[in-house]
């Protein structure tokens, strides 16, 4: 007579721990054909969101929001006769899903232009090359 189970395992059952890890790998990684914001990685569609004139300061603060990712740019610029326009402060805050493990391969930043520019072609209607003569 065979030994029970140990409580929790059944035998019947073979994981495929490594289709697990490499899904969740893949998750993590770029994906040119579900990435949303394709676009914003070559150019942000900046608009207007908020800002101030700190006139005692000597500073102008504008806040630019990206119309596709909503990536905001929070900039102080300098309202000094000596430094007009200079840049105090700069930064950009994403959204969440916007940022991709690792940063991007020169592979993938390959992906992503071909894909914009291919999208633009597509969007002029232009979807095969001229025959010349
Ligand atoms: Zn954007």
């Amino acid at each position: 007579m065979a030994e029970p189970d140990p409580p929790g395992f059944s035998p019947e059952i073979e994981v495929d721990h490594m289709a697990v890890r490499k899904f969740k790998r893949s998750e993590q990684r770029f994906d040119a054909n579900t990435y949303p914001y394709l676009k914003c990685r070559e150019q942000h569609e900046w608009e207007f969101y908020d800002g101030t004139i700190l006139e005692n300061e000597g500073e102008v603060h504008i806040v630019m929001k990206c119309a596709n990712c909503t990536t905001k740019r929070p900039r102080v610029l300098s309202l000094r006769v000596s430094t007009p326009g200079k840049l105090q402060a700069s930064n950009y805050k994403y959204p969440k899903d916007y940022h991709v493990q690792g940063g991007l391969t020169a592979h993938e930043r390959g992906e992503v232009r071909l894909h914009n520019a291919l999208a633009l072609l597509a969007e002029h209607g232009i979807t095969r090359k001229k025959k010349r003569g």
